[in-house]
C-alpha cells in the first residue's frame, strides 16, 4: 500500500481565511435556517465527513479526492482484510490517524461548539472518527462510527456470530453493555497512543488482539450508540445535518424519521442529499463557511436584531 499516496489526498487549503464568517453566505436559505433556530431549544447536529473536509481531511466518497476512489474498503476496513493482513489493515489505520492528529478543527466545528453558549441542549452525533468536535470544544458528542484512537478487542465474525459486536473475544470483558464494562479494561485498552507497525497489538488483560474502535464495512452499529441516536434525533427540536451524504443505513435514516415526527431537518451541504424534499430547508454551501454565518445571524436574531 503506498502511504503517500494516502497522504496526498488529503493536501486541501487549510487557509483559515478561506472560512471565515462570510457575508455573502448570507442566503435566504440561511436566513429561513437561522429563524428554524432562534426559538428552539434543544439542538442536535449530525455531521458526516463534509464538516472536516476544510480541515484537510478528504470524504470516502468524494469524486475528486475521496479516499475510496483510491482504497477498496474490502483491503483496509473490513473484519475480513483484518484476519487476512491485520498489519496492512492496522497500518492504513495509523496513517489515518497522523492525519488526524495533524489536522486542526475548522470554523464549521467551531461555530457548532459555539451553539452551545446559545441554547439550552446542543448534541453532536458525528459519523466521524477523527476527533475535531470535540478538540473544538463541543462537549457532548456520540460517536456513530467509533473513534479512531481508541482500540478494541478483535471479534472475529466467523468465530463468534452470536457474541455482541464490541468485545474482546478472549476474556470477554465487554460481552456486557458498555455502561458495565470492567474499567480496569477500558482503560487498559485505550492506552495505545500510537498503532505498533510491527506487531498486533494485544490486550493487555488477556492477550486477545486488538483493533481500531471504528466501525468497519460488513459490521453493525454499536446498539446502544444507534438507540441513543435515534432518540436524541426524535426528542429535538431542531436537527442541523452538516456534510453527511446520508447514503449508508441506518444513519441515513436518522433524519428521516426525526422529519417524520415533527423536527426541523436542516441539511448544510454543497451537494443535496436524495431526502431534500423532507427537510424543512437547505444550505448549499460548505460547512466552515454556512455554519459561522448561521450562529453570526442566530445570534443577532436572538438580540433582536
Ligand atoms: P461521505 O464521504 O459519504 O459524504 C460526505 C458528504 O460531505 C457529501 O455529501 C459531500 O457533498 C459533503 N461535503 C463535502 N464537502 C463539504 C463541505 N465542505 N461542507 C459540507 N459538506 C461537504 O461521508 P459520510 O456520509 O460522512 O460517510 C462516510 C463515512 O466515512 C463516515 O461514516 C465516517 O465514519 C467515515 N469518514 C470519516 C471521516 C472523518 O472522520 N473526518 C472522513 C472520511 C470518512
Amino acid at each position: 500500500m503506498n502511504l503517500n499516496k494516502l497522504r496526498s489526498l488529503f493536501k486541501r487549503d487549510t487557509d483559515p481565511s478561506a472560512h471565515s464568517a462570510n457575508p455573502s453566505a448570507m442566503s435566504p436559505e440561511l436566513l429561513e435556517a437561522a429563524a428554524l433556530l432562534r426559538d428552539a431549544e434543544k439542538i442536535a447536529v449530525l455531521t458526516g465527513a463534509g464538516v472536516s473536509a476544510e480541515s484537510g481531511i478528504a470524504t470516502f466518497r468524494s469524486k475528486v479526492n475521496g479516499v475510496w476512489t483510491a482504497f477498496d474498503p474490502a483491503e483496509v476496513a473490513t473484519p475480513a482484510a483484518f484476519k487476512r493482513k491485520p498489519l496492512k489493515v492496522l497500518g492504513w489505520h495509523q496513517s489515518m490517524r497522523d492525519i488526524c492528529e495533524n489536522a486542526a478543527p475548522n470554523p464549521g466545528h467551531y461555530a457548532i461548539a459555539a451553539l452551545q453558549k446559545l441554547f439550552p441542549e446542543v448534541i453532536v452525533l458525528t459519523q466521524n472518527i477523527d476527533g475535531l468536535h470535540q478538540r473544538a470544544g463541543s462537549k457532548f458528542v456520540l460517536e456513530l462510527h467509533g473513534d479512531l484512537f481508541r482500540m478494541k478487542g478483535f471479534c472475529d465474525p466467523e468465530l463468534h456470530a452470536q457474541e455482541r459486536p464490541v468485545h474482546c473475544p478472549v476474556c470477554k470483558g465487554c460481552t456486557r453493555p458498555r455502561e458495565q464494562w470492567n474499567p480496569e479494561f477500558r482503560e487498559a485498552i485505550v492506552e495505545f497512543t500510537a498503532i505498533p507497525s510491527d506487531a498486533v497489538p494485544c490486550c493487555p488483560h488477556c492477550g486477545g488482539p486488538l483493533r481500531p474502535d471504528v466501525v468497519w464495512f460488513d459490521e453493525p452499529l454499536d446498539p446502544y450508540v444507534l438507540d441513543a441516536a435515534w432518540n436524541i434525533a426524535d426528542g429535538c427540536d431542531v436537527l442541523l445535518v452538516v456534510g453527511a451524504s446520508l447514503q449508508v443505513q441506518p444513519v441515513a435514516g436518522i433524519p428521516w424519521r426525526a422529519a417524520y415526527k415533527g423536527v426541523k431537518v436542516i441539511e448544510i451541504n454543497p451537494e443535496p442529499a436524495e431526502a431534500t424534499g423532507f427537510w424543512a430547508t437547505r444550505v448549499g454551501l460548505p460547512g466552515a463557511v454556512a455554519l459561522p454565518a448561521l450562529v453570526e445571524q442566530v445570534c443577532k436574531m436572538k438580540a433582536g436584531g
